[in-house]
């Protein structure tokens, strides 16, 4: 694969750009995860809650990729979080996918102010025993939930999935992850494709290296680390966002880049954030 892989902290190797579903709906999704298994992305972040992880499977199963070579993340919605009640989410999206296993499952937002992550990560812990989940893990947590749960279960979290991009660098959080081994994934890894793909100094950058806005700050989230799952139904941005490794940014790149951060969110605050 073009992808190199990242090392998870239980051994299990996870492509370090893959290709994110969300907002695509069941048919179109099927679609475009055939054009970016084509393109040659070997990692797919879904969710329960994106109501296409049909699609999703089905894309997978007609590539004729053998199954071991796709990695397919999924997550645990709000409402479904408690012990008994993600077992039997997790058995629902296992069905919708196809799937006899998922390579990682993510608690999608901690809801603290509903007290069941915990519950439901040891509900992700054995699945992870049994081995229907190859890695287990977590989105949008803040250092503050990822240590309560840290102290409360045995398995640390592989990944943490969380909104990061040149405007929302998230320096103490990927700072934090390091420290305990936690994979740090980025979310709206383009900034959604809004005005960030605009700025003027990610825009000279793209015309020193002869690339697009959008494969400057992929290549910056790669040299920085970060697991990236940039999300595209247009064949032509699916194939070049994935043609981020045969060229680097320098120090001079990445400085202009850092320069950028404005700790802005487009998504909710994991704190407050409980949609069920
Ligand atoms: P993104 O940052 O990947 O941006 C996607 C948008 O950028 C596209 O819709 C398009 O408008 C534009 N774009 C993509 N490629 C481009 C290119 N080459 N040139 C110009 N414009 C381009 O945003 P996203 O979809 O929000 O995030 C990516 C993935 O992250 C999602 O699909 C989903 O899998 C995941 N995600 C997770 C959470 C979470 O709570 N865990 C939240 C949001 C997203």
């Amino acid at each position: 694969s073009k992808v190199p892989p990242i090392t998870l902290n239980n051994g299990v190797e996870m492509p370090q750009l893959g290709f994110g579903v969300w907002q695509v709906p069941d048919d179109e999704a099927e679609r475009a995860v055939a054009t970016a298994l084509q393109a040659g992305y070997r990692s797919i972040d879904t969710a329960a809650i994106y109501g296409n992880e049909e699609g999703t499977g089905r894309a997978v199963a007609a590539s004729g990729l053998p199954r071991e070579d796709v990695f397919v993340t999924t997550k645990l919605w709000n409402g479904d979080q408690g012990y008994d009640s993600t077992l039997r989410a997790f058995d629902a999206s296992l069905a919708k996918l196809g799937l006899e296993y998922v390579d990682l499952y993510l608690i999608h937002w901690p809801v603290p102010s509903r007290g069941a992550f915990t519950d439901s990560y040891r509900a992700f812990e054995k699945l992870l025993a049994d081995g229907r989940a190859r890695a287990i893990g977590v989105s949008n947590f803040l250092p503050e939930h990822l240590g309560r749960l840290i102290e409360e279960t045995s398995v640390v979290p592989a990944v943490n999935q969380i909104e990061l991009h040149p405007h929302l660098q998230q320096r103490a959080a990927r700072e934090f992850h390091a420290e305990q081994g936690i994979a740090t994934e980025a979310w709206s890894p383009l900034g959604q494709g809004k005005g960030l793909l605009e700025v003027p100094a990610i825009v000279a950058i793209a015309q020193k290296h002869g690339r697009t806005p959008a494969q400057v700050v992929l290549r910056w989230h790669i040299q920085l680390g970060n697991i990236v799952i940039p999300k595209s139904v247009t064949p032509s941005r699916i194939k070049e966002n994935i043609e981020v490794f045969d060229f680097s940014l320098d120090d001079e790149d990445l400085a202009a880049i850092s320069a950028l951060n404005e700790d802005r969110r487009l998504g909710p605050d994991p704190a407050t954030f409980e949609v069920a």
